[in-house]
């Protein structure tokens, strides 16, 4: 028997809709590529979203089309993700952080038929014009005022598009398995490969993402994104936002510590969201200049591991709390949220941090388990660990075009290519990547352990730790360092800060001190980079173990 429910579609534009009907005074500010802040609330961002969707049927676009994105953190770029997806177009947010021949080849892969780019990105894209094989034009994201000389053939100035156009626009009703948005994942080995993100699966991860024991978003909250909305839909909260009515801020091109700054203070911002690099430069501007933040109640800290020095600093000294959150493009990216339970939160603060410093707990909508190389599962203990799989409402069945064929088990269950413990109240740790753990004498080491505790030196702005071959061990673990300005700290300093921190079997070999350790376009460290740093590099270790 089916029950007597309407039937209705889950679609993009209902976020839209909703925002600008229930919450259509509430603002969208941004902090524009041109420079001036903007403001405009959710009602003006539809009208301009379905002015947007009448241009894009003006110039042809259909059902399906792939449109790309070489776009900030802009209210421009809002109206892209509700005009695009909402015409049943595919926005495809690429990431300008690439190479650019990355680029060239994702564009082509997708078959962009346009690509709107922020003035930022014009230069790049004048470059590699030629050979961008299915684009039809070009729509850079200004007023005719800021329109560059450019060489861009069939070039569209954004805001002359938008005013030639009515505001009213019909949103057509289709299948809510339709693909809404494309964006690829940086892919450390072999070529990228395309995420193709359905209506009904980020209008379902936006109801998650608000729910308490995730993101916990309200109309009265001031959301910052600080997480690109070229990477992974800005963890949804470019959906999720006008889901819930909440103030968005916008910031552009400028991540600094002080802009990112200046904009919480003055917008009020309650709550935010980044990867840890981000946080660092905002806390040592803090540090620097003895600024709080009174308005922030709380911050997403994702895509690679929140040191544990970090959440410290945020909760005890800028009373903000720290949501440590765990997912990956391929889950759209939301898998696990760091929301404390009430028992761990009665606890004293240094007593909840080893919590908070996991990557958070399994939110519904998506199931993780963690099995052996022989598929067994393991037990949920918080002590095994093994390869995380996951499936779920908004997790990929396969990349666009069949890249890497068949990516789901018999079971459907899709490996993240992280290693993981699991315990019996759904908290997740991530040990490392698959890839990244360093095997010593046939036990695994992991890379994230180690780096989090040398994070804790008070010395160290940044490490990262990679495996170094050892004829005795098979590989020990080479830590990296980069130490804050003006600070001076020896090997023997940071060994015996370590000792006592982790098992003596993990202890790094050794300790090389860098300028700098190189980053991935999503902000995550560059462990293939350091590699071929050390290459050719031999531990210390190596030597005695050879005599
Ligand atoms: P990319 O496009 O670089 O793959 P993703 O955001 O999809 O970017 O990367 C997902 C991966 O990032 C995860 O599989 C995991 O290894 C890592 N990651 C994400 N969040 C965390 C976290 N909180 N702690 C540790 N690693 C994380």
């Amino acid at each position: 028997m089916l029950g007597l429910i309407q039937e209705k579609q889950l679609l993009i534009h209902t976020l839209i809709d909703y925002a600008a009907d229930y919450h259509g005074r509430t603002e969208i500010v941004t902090r524009t590529v041109e420079g001036p802040i903007h403001r405009y609330t959710y009602a003006d961002a539809r009208q301009r979203s379905k002015q947007l969707a009448n241009a894009l049927t003006r110039l042809g676009v259909k059902l399906g089309d792939r449109i790309g994105t070489l776009a900030w953190n802009t209210h421009r770029h809002l109206e892209c993700y509700y005009g695009v997806s909402g015409l049943g177009a595919v926005l495809h947010t690429l990431n300008p952080r690439l190479f650019p021949e990355q680029i060239v080849y994702i564009a082509n892969h997708a078959e962009d038929s346009y690509i709107f780019v922020d003035l930022t990105f014009v230069p790049l894209l004048e470059k590699v014009q030629d050979e961008l094989k299915s684009v039809k034009g070009i729509v850079v994201m200004t007023d005719s005022a800021h329109m560059p000389q450019t060489t861009l053939k069939n070039v569209h100035c954004y805001e002359d598009l938008l005013a030639a156009e009515s505001t009213e626009f019909e949103w057509p009703e289709f299948d809510e398995k339709t693909a809404s948005s494309l964006c690829y994942t940086s892919g450390t080995t072999g070529n990228p490969k395309g995420v193709l993100y359905q209506h009904r699966s980020t209008v379902l991860h936006s109801f998650a993402a608000c729910m308490g024991d995730c993101l916990g978003l309200t109309s009265r909250d001031a959301v910052l994104p600080v997480v690109p909305m070229f990477h992974a839909n800005a963890w949804g909260l470019a959906y999720a936002a006008p889901m819930c009515g909440a103030k968005l801020v916008l910031p552009g091109k400028d991540l600094d510590g002080k802009s990112v700054y200046d904009l919480m203070a003055d917008e009020k911002v309650t709550m935010s969201a980044g990867v840890p690099t981000v946080w660092l430069m905002l806390l040592n501007y803090m540090e620097e200049h003895g600024l709080g933040l009174p308005d922030m109640s709380r911050t997403v800290i994702g895509g690679s591991a929140a040191p544990a020095s970090m959440i410290r600093t945020f909760e005890t000294k800028y009373d903000v709390t720290v949501i440590h959150a765990w997912g990956m493009t391929e889950m759209s990216p939301l898998g696990t949220s760091g929301v404390m339970t009430k028992a761990i939160e009665q606890l004293p603060f240094e007593e909840q941090l080893p919590y908070k410093a996991k990557q958070g707990r399994v939110i519904y909508g998506v199931e993780l388990k963690i099995t052996d190389d022989e598929d067994n599962e393991l037990p949920r203990d918080g002590v095994a660990f093994g390869n995380l799989l996951t499936r779920g409402y908004w997790i990929t069945n396969g990349y666009f075009k069949g890249e890497g064929g068949n990516v789901l088990d018999n079971g459907n269950w899709f490996n993240t290519g992280d290693v993981a413990t699991l315990d019996e109240d759904g908290f997740m740790t991530i040990t490392d990547r698959a890839k990244d753990v360093i095997k010593s004498g046939g036990e695994w080491i992991s890379s994230i352990d180690l780096e989090n505790a040398a994070m804790g030196h008070p010395a160290v702005a940044e490490a990262a730790v990679i495996g170094i071959f050892h004829p005795k061990w098979d590989e020990r673990p080479l830590l990296c360092i980069v130490t804050k300005a003006g600070k001076d700290v020896s090997k023997d300093d940071i060994m015996a800060f370590l000792d006592g921190k982790i098992a003596k079997w993990w202890m790094p070999d050794d300790v090389q001190f860098v300028d700098e350790i190189p980053h991935t376009a999503t902000g995550k460290i560059q462990k293939t980079t350091l590699r071929e740093q050390f290459k050719d590099y031999t531990l210390p270790t190596a030597q005695t173990a050879a005599d």
